[in-house]
């Protein structure tokens, strides 16, 4: 049976905000992309939307988050509207005749800081949080993010942390599993194995770009090919990983809901940092991201294989396939 949010203090977020600004207010996010994918079955999800009336053509997430919403009885959600999904106005309106309270926070496409802060400052007076209950927030979840550069930090520098494993702390980091003090703690018991581990010898280190994949088992096919993802592009953003004393500043750094530069800046840094081998990037069916695809391949200096999911489900054999051929690939261009 679906977990029930009924209680007003959930807030369902469609993207990753500033979620400082939640807890500053006493009520507890949820990543309602977190909550679809890890559902028992998703598919199932993604036909109860189909049968409300969303088309074939509609992309899985969009899908996914509007049944979770209804399902899991979300009282008020924060629906980004700028910087992240054109799909997801249209969405909240639908949500919005369902009896949802729709809270819109836009990222300026251009960074401008005054649109940003303004931005912050409107949620925060929407959910009635104070600045200082804000900044006291901030410090808790500042604290955890340095854990997670830790984690990111064993998995690139000490090898002694799978792909997959990176990618589930860094992803639910938007939300902090709604609980960061329990959230903390598993990161913590988490950490302190993974430090006991010997290092891990994947040949192929691996870079993976793009929006969280809808399909599972991709970074264990990865890895039973000879790879391992080192790099988590979206998921170690929702991290915000550049540390900043003032929150407007930490998500003007935030890459994924501006314009390209950014985001081919900071892959840039991990691959010289991490000494990747090549990229994955992972598009989404009907998603506009897929476009970037072409800056991706002009811009940035390593192999690239561009993989397509759908709907939720295992990766496919051709796709994985697919990604045996590009690590035999990179195996015969590294040993020259
Ligand atoms: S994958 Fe693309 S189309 Fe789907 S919700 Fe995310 S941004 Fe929108």
């Amino acid at each position: 049976m679906a977990r029930s949010l009924k209680n007003p203090s959930f807030v369902g977020l469609t993207s990753t905000i500033p979620v400082e600004v939640i807890f500053a207010a006493g009520l507890t996010p949820v990543d309602l992309n977190n909550i679809f994918i890890s559902a028992d079955v998703p598919e199932q999800l993604v036909r109860g939307a189909e049968s409300a009336g969303f088309s074939h053509n509609i992309c899985a997430w969009i899908k996914g988050i509007y049944a979770v919403t209804l399902s899991h009885h979300v009282k008020t959600i924060v629906a980004v509207f700028g910087g992240d999904c054109s799909h997801t106005v249209a969405l909240a309106e639908v949500l919005e005749r369902r009896g949802v309270r729709v809270i819109p926070f836009h990222y300026p496409l251009d960074r401008d800081r005054k649109f940003l802060e303004l931005q912050i400052d409107g949620l925060r007076r929407s959910l009635s949080a104070t600045w200082d209950d804000v900044y006291q927030a901030k410090s808790k979840l500042d604290r955890i993010r340095g854990k997670l550069q830790e984690l990111d930090r064993l998995t690139y520098r000490e090898d002694v942390i799978s792909g997959w494993e990176n990618h589930f702390y860094l992803v639910s980091s938007s939300d902090f599993n709604s609980d960061p003090d329990v959230f903390e703690g598993n990161l913590d018991a988490f950490l302190d194995e993974a430090r006991q581990r010997e290092p891990r010898g994947e040949e192929i280190r691996l870079g993976y770009l793009g929006v969280p994949p809808i399909l599972g088992e991709l970074y264990e096919t990865v890895e039973n090919f000879g790879g391992r993802v080192v790099f988590n592009e979206t998921q170690r953003q929702f991290s915000m990983p550049y540390r900043d004393d003032d929150i407007v500043n930490v998500y003007l750094k935030y890459t994924y809901p501006y314009d390209i530069g950014g985001r081919l800046e900071d892959i840039r840094e991990a691959i010289r940092t991490r000494s990747l081998d090549g990229l994955i990037h992972y598009t989404q069916t009907f998603c506009f991201r897929q476009i970037y695809d072409i800056i991706l391949r002009e811009s940035l200096p390593l192999p690239i294989l561009t993989l397509e999911g759908d709907r939720p489900g295992k990766i496919d054999g051709r796709t994985a396939f697919r990604l045996e051929a590009f690590i035999e690939m990179l195996k015969d261009k590294k040993s020259g």
